[in-house]
């Protein structure tokens, strides 16, 4: 049993003397951002510099918000240290594939992102971005968040600036004309590239000559095509195949964004996959691809139904039957059901007293609806992850219902490395850094190398790990010990720092 704590008369008097000292300070501001140390040494960390080096021992000084010397560092008088004894010191985390752009304007601590190591996050995938992007980007540098911000350019984004709501249908020569031109806009604002969604509701009724046209505006600027493909299902392989083609005819660098199988159809077939894109990569392609660590995507019920036909029970059967049943629709989401978030569709269906199809057709009608698709092979995934070409982004952010939000980084560092051993440390932090870092031409960030902006990671390779689950998406990583963003620290191991250091990157 724990002894009851005597307070001492100079304990007591320590605290009323804080509490005075408090007291006199009411009226005051709120706390100010502190003070950064001109410099910092870290020293007796491994470093993991993010080519895919072996780890090496070394120590790292800081200068302002540059990395001024690797190896042999001697603290100067007075000049904090950091002991990195048993830890490995890494570049900030790149992610690809983020969802916080509104999430930075409203939380731009960011907690779930810089406790995973993030230091840099590019937003508007999917073909969804802010509009236009130079306001988005101008408000950012106004209200700076913790971590450093890319965006892409929507392409549903520009179809419905032009086309409105008639946008169920292919769009018309002079249309495709004036989206490219507001790519060529996004792009002199500020974008790193133009994203898109096939798949989804507004993308999906474009034809592939549209894409490469738009694709090649970003091209033409420097940019790249980052794609949530148009099928990551049964015709998964066409979809690929599309991308490959809109790379190609748009002379533009292309990602597969969130690279999947996600029907029983295709599993198991991520050979092929890769086969294709490797051929294409053969024959000067520059195709890439990122890819979450988890066997579940999430999205809206509706992309269960590729032919779009909802309420029709043949075509809900089959796209029950393409993801394993009811039991693999985890319920995020349901605006009538509030008590159904987090269960799967075939118990809601049992509760309601109705069939599976009948469930998922009142499911799918409901405005507020979302899902999280229990449906991708580990042997699928781990293939995509030992291609050179494959690297780490979360599809996640801010206030996610997906455990990717808060966990995509440190579940590859502690599951897929520490436990399952699918790639070395070194090859996993390259996946999260220096790939993502010159996939979007951040040519001073990505490295720990002299000269480099200092984006750094500190964390324990022995303990580094994933806590949010499907039930609990947001519980945040542990064994991140420090994060710094441009030289400041963001992130303390438990807590974020009054520091907001994050900013708007331009392409160099
Ligand atoms: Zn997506």
């Amino acid at each position: 049993m724990p002894r009851p704590r005597r307070t001492s008369l100079a304990a007591r008097c320590a605290t009323l003397l804080v509490a005075l000292f408090l007291t006199g300070m009411a009226g005051q501001p709120p706390r100010q951002p502190p003070r950064q140390p001109p410099s910092f040494v870290i020293i007796g960390a491994r470093i993991a510099d993010g080519t895919g080096a072996p780890l090496v021992t070394a120590s790292v000084r800081v200068e302002g918000d540059t990395i001024a010397a690797v190896g042999a560092v001697t603290p100067r008088p007075g000049e904090p240290v950091i002991e990195g004894t048993g830890l490995v010191l890494a570049p900030g985390f790149i992610d690809t594939h983020n969802h916080s752009s509104s999430g930075l304007e409203v939380e731009p601590a960011a907690v779930s992102q810089v406790s995973q190591g993030i230091t840099t996050v590019a937003v508007g995938p999917d073909g969804s971005s802010p509009w236009p992007v130079g306001e988005y980007l101008q408000r950012l540098r106004a209200k700076p968040p913790t971590v450093n911000v890319v965006t892409f350019a929507g392409h549903a984004t520009i179809r419905r600036e032009i086309i409105g709501y008639d946008y169920k249908r292919p769009a018309t020569p002079d249309e495709v004309t004036r989206m490219a031109s507001l790519v060529t806009q996004a792009m002199n604002e500020g974008a790193f590239g133009l994203s898109s969604g096939l798949e989804y509701e507004v993308g999906s009724y474009s034809a592939t000559d549209e894409v490469v046209t738009m694709a090649r505006a970003a091209g033409a600027k420097g940019g790249i095509y980052i794609s949530h493909i148009r099928d990551e299902a049964d015709l998964a392989m066409d979809a690929i195949r599309e991308a490959i083609t809109i790379g190609e005819q748009g002379k533009v660098p292309v990602q597969i964004t969130h690279i999947k199988l996600g029907t029983v159809g295709v599993w198991g077939q991520a050979n092929q996959a890769v086969a294709m894109v490797q051929a294409a990569r053969t024959r000067g392609v520059d195709v890439t691809a990122d890819a979450y660590p988890y066997l579940a995507w999430q999205s809206t019920p509706r992309v269960l139904i590729p032919n779009k036909r909802y309420t029709d029970s043949a075509s809900v059967r089959r796209g029950l039957d393409d993801i394993g049943g009811a039991k693999n629709v985890q319920i995020t989401r349901w605006g009538a059901h509030p008590e159904f978030v987090g269960k799967r569709l075939d118990e809601a269906a049992r509760l309601l007293g109705v069939s599976d199809i009948e469930a998922y057709i009142r499911f799918q009608g409901d405005e507020e609806s979302g899902m999280i698709g229990h449906a991708m092979t580990e042997a699928d995934l781990r293939t995509f992850y030992r291609q050179p070409w494959v690297m780490v982004a979360s599809d996640g952010g801010i206030a996610n219902n997906h455990p990717r939000g808060a966990g995509t980084f440190p579940r590859v560092l502690g599951q897929l490395v520490r436990e399952q051993r699918w790639m070395t440390l070194p090859e996993a932090i390259h996946k999260m850094s220096g790939m993502p870092a010159a996939r979007l031409g951040l040519r001073d960030r990505g490295a720990v190398k002299l000269g480099m902006k200092a984006d750094l990671v500190l964390f324990d390779p022995a303990t580094v790990t994933d806590r949010a689950t499907f039930e609990q998406p947001r519980a945040l990583s542990t064994g991140i010990q420090r994060v710094w963003v441009n030289g400041a620290l963001v992130w303390t191991g438990t807590a974020v720092t009054e520091a907001r250091p994050g900013r708007v990157l331009t392409r160099k």
